[in-house]
């Protein structure tokens, strides 16, 4: 039987990671079957006992679960420990490994797919949920010239900060006032409200890149912003959410699979 993998989510139907998984294991010659894997709200931990009893390997793990992933891993990696969240999941020799690729699939999006080095560059992070605490370690890691979170309530913003030692700031929207950034990543879940976060005018420096982690909806109403500001990089979450995938496939299999090419085949399925 072809080693078996899952997304475990809830909801989790519309998930494009079988696709990109699928895709690849065909590019590295694996042989997996990979899943998608309801479980009910107050049912993680007794889903994931089952998967593994049932010879899973690993899980990928998505909404609303991450936290609980995060409790139900034995060991944890730096950057899980750094994120409190786990959305990568191993299964070996009876051991359950929890690891977050999220931040290294954003990075790796900005920096190779973007080709936007961060090293240097003025970044503010919108949000300061999980999504957000997840890329704050693995932006640090590229020496950003300044970090820069801004949230609705800014209290959840200066504590985030706090946990990562006083090497970002942090504050509300108003405090953007005057200010510009190189890059702006939206962290927000403002976008699947069709909301926009409260920038101010003028936010971008020029030659600016504007990120929305989320994708699949079209233009949000951030990268609209941002475009009627003058920004010429705007990228959508798509990127990153393969950049996951791929690094979540090397912890599991030992072999780095090509997003961009993944990527690429998404990008023409979404626009045909
Ligand atoms: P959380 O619910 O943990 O956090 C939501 C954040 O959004 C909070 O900081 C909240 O502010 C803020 N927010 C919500 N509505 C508004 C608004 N109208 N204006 C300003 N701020 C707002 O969500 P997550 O961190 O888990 O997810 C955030 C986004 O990231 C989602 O869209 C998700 O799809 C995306 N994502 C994409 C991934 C990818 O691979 N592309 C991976 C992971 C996440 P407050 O604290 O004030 O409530």
């Amino acid at each position: 039987m072809p080693d078996q993998y899952a997304v475990i989510g809830n909801p989790v139907a519309h998930s494009r990671s079988p696709l990109i998984h699928e895709a690849f294991a065909r590019q590295t010659g694996v042989d997996l079957e990979y899943r998608t894997l309801l479980a009910p709200t107050d049912g993680f931990t007794a889903t994931a006992n089952e998967f593994r009893a049932g010879g899973g390997r690993g899980l990928n793990v998505t909404l609303p679960f991450k936290g609980e992933a995060f409790r139900y891993a034995a060991f944890l990696s730096e950057r899980a420990s750094a994120a409190q969240a786990v959305n990568t999941l191993k299964f070996e020799r009876g051991v359950i490994f929890g690891d977050n690729t999220d931040g290294a699939g954003l990075v790796n999006d900005l920096t190779k797919n973007l080709v936007r080095a961060l090293s240097g560059q003025r970044i503010l992070l919108l949000g300061a949920g999980g999504a957000a605490r997840g890329v704050i370690d693995p932006l640090l890691q590229q020496q950003p010239l300044q970090l820069t979170l801004a949230n609705r309530t800014p209290d959840k913003a200066q504590s985030l900060a706090r946990s990562f030692g006083g090497a970002i700031e942090a504050g509300d929207y108003d405090a953007l006032a005057g200010r510009q950034f190189d890059v702006i990543i939206n962290a927000t879940s403002a976008s699947l409200a069709g909301k926009l976060p409260p920038l101010p005018p003028g936010v971008f420096a020029p030659g600016a890149l504007a990120y929305d982690m989320m994708y699949g909806k079209g233009e949000t109403p951030f990268l609209a912003f941002a475009r009627n500001e003058g920004v010429a990089q705007l990228a959508d979450g798509l990127g990153m959410l393969v950049e996951q995938a791929a690094e979540s496939f090397f912890v599991w299999r030992g072999l780095r699979p090509d997003g961009a090419a993944v990527l690429k085949q998404l990008r023409q399925m979404q626009n045909a």
